[in-house]
């Protein structure tokens, strides 16, 4: 049993996948309360369902892609199986996680993309650190910057611990307090080899809407 936010079909508008047509499982319930968060309905909104529901739903959008996002999937033990389901039916399965939780139990073909909360967000004391050591070559690392200061933390991290040698590393601007132009100049200045991206799915529907 799983207490699931919303299941939607859309763009994926984030991480390597981005651009692809999707279909969106979102569980209800965080841990975290980041100070930029943009689905704090996710929080407390939601009903529960079964995996088998949640495939129900899932096959009914006859899509190939399928990411689990939240709130914060891994707060909930029904997640792991609902993924090892998925797989299964032969779905690409992503993870959006955000990073607080150990991803050790999570199937290896899923492609996880765990966040590595900035200063700024107000939980970067929230981190799994022994995340940076489980992630397999096709996951991903995304920091979402909300500050220069946020962006020198990030280029701290990811070369103390040679993050781009372990997997992915993902830039990505807090809309409204970070411009897609400034944070290109950082990521150009700095040489760091990261991948910049923006949030897709907001460029195409607007900011605020939801379900998309
Ligand atoms: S982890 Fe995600 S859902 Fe939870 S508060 Fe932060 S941005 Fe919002």
């Amino acid at each position: 049993m799983i207490k699931i936010n919303e299941i939607f079909f859309s763009i994926q508008g984030e991480s390597l996948l981005a651009g692809k047509p999707t279909v969106f499982v979102r569980t209800a319930t965080c841990n975290l309360r980041c100070t930029w968060c943009d689905t704090k309905y996710s929080y407390w909104e939601g009903s529960v369902m079964t995996v088998p529901q949640i495939l129900e739903k899932v096959k009914s959008f006859g899509a190939k892609y399928v990411c689990l996002t939240g709130g914060e999937p891994l707060g909930q033990k029904g997640s792991i199986e609902l993924m090892r389901a998925l797989l299964a039916e032969n779905y690409t399965v992503s993870l959006e996680t955000n990073g607080s939780f150990s991803i050790k139990e999570v199937p290896l073909d899923v492609v996880k993309v765990v966040d590595v909360k900035c200063p700024d967000s107000g939980e970067s004391e929230s981190m799994a650190w022994e995340n940076l050591s489980l992630v397999r070559p096709h996951d991903q690392f995304k920091f979402v910057v909300a500050s220069k200061a946020d962006f020198d933390w990030a280029l701290k991290v990811c070369r103390d611990h040679s993050l781009e040698e372990k997997c992915h590393i993902l830039y990505s601007p807090v809309h409204g307090k970070v411009k897609p132009q400034e944070l290109a100049h950082w990521i150009l200045d700095s040489k760091a080899p990261v991948t910049m991206q923006i949030q897709l799915h907001k460029e195409i529907w607007g900011p605020n809407e939801r379900g998309v």
